[in-house]
């Protein structure tokens, strides 16, 4: 790996102590890249220039340009469409929480995992995201708004447990104590349901909340919607979760996006609560995002706060998702491939 920004401390000084250079330039050069984020190495002003151009010649520094912004009048929230290093465009999203500026940001560039109703994957996956250009999404947002970011969610672009080591080095990266200093428990990683890597998760014990994307209570229906459906099976994923609650003591989160006349009726909610019934877990209802390729529509604002009720009669703790930036609105992944076909033009 030579993308300093996706180095550890360690893995920095190891590197700078073969070039000959005293122990104390890792914790020098780590500081630069990740507290004090710069653009390049000419702005690590207490390095010597010899040693600074030696820098530039041995690494690479992952850095993100705004390709495209848009802000919301409405709520402040901001859509960001980068360009990696490599000329890829991916997305990320600044929220301004009550609770703190979140930071929602992708994990590759495309996916490989094929929703239906999920725009990300519509051309597949392009490549794995670095640690590096993971962190980069949040530090660009920090200088573009001058605010700083208290949480962050990885449900962006792309599988994370399908970039299982950059997203393990990533958190280690942003929590540490030289660098960002997030908290882990600020961070939360969703999944499609990559069952092996759920308990190889668990077994890391960090602190940080998994949201499992269910969508729907069986196999059956959950085919029709996301193909990983057909290798593992929903009593599988959800034990898979169970051991990760067990293992942290983190609340799990299922995400269930409603689709109008396929997920959102009774009879699903009542499976639902059932399978989840018991469990410390929390269900986030995301009405569906339509897509132009799929086919699928959002249910009624009624239909949602039906099934809502529903599984809270039933004991299951359940919110519908606020959609934020409402005025900038356009479903995962949209902005990105709307601004690639304009570009291809
Ligand atoms: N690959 C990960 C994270 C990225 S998607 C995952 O599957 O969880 C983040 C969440 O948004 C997932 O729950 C995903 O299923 C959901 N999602 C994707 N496209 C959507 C759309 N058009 N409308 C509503 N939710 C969507």
């Amino acid at each position: 790996m030579n993308d300093l920004r996706s180095m550890t401390i360690e893995e920095i000084t190891a590197a700078l102590q073969e070039m000959g250079q005293p122990s104390f330039r890792g914790a020098q050069i780590f500081a630069w890249v990740q507290e004090k984020k710069v653009r390049s190495f000419d702005e690590m002003t207490n390095l010597p220039k010899t040693l600074r151009e030696r820098l530039a010649e041995v690494f690479s520094l992952s850095l993100l340009t705004i390709e495209q912004k848009l802000i919301s009048q409405e709520d402040r929230t901001r859509k960001y469409v980068y360009a990696l290093p490599d000329g890829l465009l991916i997305e990320s999203v600044f929220m301004p929480y009550d609770y703190g500026n979140t930071a929602c940001i992708s994990s590759q560039a495309g996916c490989r995992m094929g929703c239906r109703f999920c725009a990300s994957t519509l051309e597949g996956l392009a490549r794995n995201l670095l640690p590096g250009e993971m962190l980069e999404q949040i530090f660009r947002m920090e200088e573009d708004t001058g605010e700083k970011i208290s949480h962050v969610v990885v449900m962006g672009s792309g599988e994370p447990l399908d970039n299982y080591d950059n997203l393990l080095r990533f958190i280690a990266l942003i929590t540490h104590e030289k660098g960002k200093h997030l908290s882990e428990r600020n961070i939360t990683v969703s999944t499609c349901g990559l069952v092996p890597q759920i308990r190889r998760l668990a077994g890391e014990h960090l602190q940080i909340t998994l949201a499992l994307s269910l969508h729907a209570p069986n196999d059956a229906l959950r085919k029709t919607m996301m193909p990983i459906a057909n290798a593992y099976s929903v009593q599988e994923t959800v034990a898979a979760c169970d051991e990760y609650f067990s293992a942290t003591g983190r609340r799990m989160s299922y995400e269930y996006s409603l689709v109008r006349g396929v997920n959102d009726t009774d009879a699903c909610a009542q499976e639902l609560a059932a399978l989840l019934h018991g469990k410390n877990a929390h269900v986030n209802l995301i009405p569906i995002n339509p897509i132009k390729e799929r086919d699928y529509l959002a249910p009624e604002r009624s239909a949602a706060l039906r099934f809502q009720k529903r599984l809270e009669n039933l004991g299951i703790n359940a919110t519908i998702r606020k959609k934020m930036g409402a005025d900038i609105d356009s479903a995962c992944g949209q902005l990105r491939l709307k601004l690639r076909t304009k570009q291809g033009e």
